[in-house]
């Protein structure tokens, strides 16, 4: 497809005024560019043409099934945004004073006292705007609250070897050192590999609970023992609670902080890079040390509180990503108490599929999955050479979005399952058909999987290339001449 700049004709319009007949001011020469500015000249059914097109070609969760495990591609309703747009939240500025952003501050005090709940800690930072924030902002709450109490030799974060790559990331941020800890044959935290690892230079330990297998730690209990015992805390990866909303809390299984990625549990269009949100709830004995300001309740009057002595100071500008807010609370709302049945809904649809296609795909853990699963290609590998990936790119040819591969990394040629609960059954079906007739495929027909997408606007891309040499900037040879595309 053309570049809307190759489309580009000198004299074309896309639309035409009558000239200006008032004065117009004169502008400084010194402010007055030399050369016109290099804009495309098209006219205006070409424009329209050209960005629909581009637009059809966008994949996303209102096109079609999207079961990319860990991200929690759900559906967000409408109403969300009909909420979201309301004159009263969308016109309200950053700096509004209190007294005149009533309503907004009580939605983030409500929100907090909701998403309280569902981690069972009772106080709750809003900030930050990403769960990989949401962790940095945790284990900077570990390390204020080991400064406080004195105990500055704590350096070290244990995670698992099943972690997303957030995880470690922020560890180092953080000025933590990496301890790993293995995962046993049933996809538990394995007990005796910990208990050699806990000792006085913890600080603390990061879990995703179920983890990025799908499956919930049945030694949970006992893994907070081992750390608490040793003074330590445990930080809880909520990216997964889609699986455990109005079942089981964190604070119940002993974590004593927790982030929530509002965009996936709690329904937010995402995938483009966001806007996301990742608050943060604490144990009582931490909350001195929340970012400030956090949002405060006097009688019937809400404030932001900047009166916050021991505070870890601000992660985030403004009052945080309150758009996001406004969605995530439209969303539980319009569940009330039923909220559980979210989860219950898409733990039920991760073991449909499961059960339905564990006889052509390897399921290196073989139980009860949670919201998510992790299947493996290593049989096609080892008998038609046929990969994860290929198997990825054949779905595009089926209309679906493919799942997450390659991670986690415990499992060869992973391929990770996430339908989560907004799917009817006919789609669930839809794309178990699909996943057997790619695995008969591989037996009869591995060369096509090899070449797939065959049906997409863009085939095989060379990935390599494509992360080494990206082309991301369109650049002009001189004014007027053809124009080429510029490397950086
Ligand atoms: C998505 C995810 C994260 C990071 O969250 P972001 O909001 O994308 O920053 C961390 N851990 C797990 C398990 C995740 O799936």
């Amino acid at each position: 497809m053309e570049l809307i700049f190759e489309k580009s004709q000198p004299g074309r319009r896309a639309g035409r005024v009558p000239s200006y007949d008032l004065p117009v001011p004169e502008i400084p020469a010194e402010l007055r560019r030399e050369t016109p500015p290099r804009l495309p000249e098209v006219p205006e059914n070409e424009i329209v043409r050209h960005f629909t097109e581009l637009a059809d070609r966008n994949f996303g969760i209102d096109t079609g099934f999207y079961p990319l495990g860990s991200c929690t591609m759900k559906y967000n309703p409408r109403v969300n945004e009909r909420v979201v747009g309301l004159p009263g939240f969308r016109d309200l500025h950053p700096l509004q004073e209190d007294e005149g952003a009533q309503g907004a501050l009580e939605l983030m005090w409500e929100l907090q006292e909701i998403l309280a709940e569902v981690a069972g800690l009772p106080a709750v930072t809003l900030q930050p705007a990403a769960g990989s924030q949401g962790e940095l902002t945790g284990l900077m709450l570990m390390r204020a609250a080991f400064a406080d109490r004195g105990e500055h030799g704590r350096n070290v974060i244990i995670t698992a070897d099943t972690a997303h790559g957030t995880n470690p990331a922020s560890v180092t941020m953080a000025g933590f050192e990496l301890a790993k800890v293995a995962t046993t044959d049933r996809g538990n935290l394995d007990l005796d590999d910990l208990r050699g690892k806990v000792d006085d230079r913890t600080a603390g330990l990061m879990l995703t609970n179920p983890s990025t297998l799908g499956l919930f730690d049945e030694g949970i209990e006992e893994v907070a023992e081992v750390f608490h015992s040793r003074g330590a805390l445990l930080y809880y990866d909520g990216a997964n609670l889609n699986a455990v909303v109005g079942r089981s809390r964190p604070g119940d299984m002993g974590f004593d902080i927790v982030h929530y990625n509002l965009h996936k549990t709690f329904s937010q269009p995402h995938g483009g890079g966001g806007p996301g949100g990742g608050p943060v709830a604490v144990r009582a004995e931490l909350e001195p040390f929340l970012p400030a300001p956090v949002v405060v309740r006097d009688g019937d009057a809400f404030r932001l509180d900047h009166d916050r002595p021991r505070s870890i100071g601000r992660v985030r500008g403004f009052a945080g990503p309150f758009g996001v807010f406004v969605r995530s609370y439209a969303f539980m709302r319009a569940y009330g108490a039923a909220l559980r049945e979210m989860s219950d809904a898409a733990v039920l649809n991760a073991n449909y599929l499961l059960a339905r296609l564990k006889d052509v795909y390897d399921l290196p853990y073989d139980r009860l999955c949670m919201h998510e699963f992790v299947l493996s290609a290593r049989s096609l590998k080892r008998e038609h050479g046929v990969t994860a990936l290929d198997v990825a790119k054949r779905l595009m040819d089926h209309g679906i979005h493919p799942p997450t591969i390659y991670f986690p990394l415990v499992v060869s040629e992973a391929l990770m399952i996430e339908p989560t609960e907004t799917e009817t059954k006919e789609r669930l079906d839809e794309f178990v058909d699909a996943m057997r007739s790619i695995a008969a495929e591989a037996a009869t027909d591995p060369e096509t999987l090899k070449g797939a997408p065959h049906t997409r606007p863009v085939r095989r891309l060379d990935e390599v290339k494509a992360a080494k040499e990206p082309v991301v900037r369109y650049a002009f040879e001189q004014p007027g001449a053809a124009a080429t595309i510029e490397s950086r």
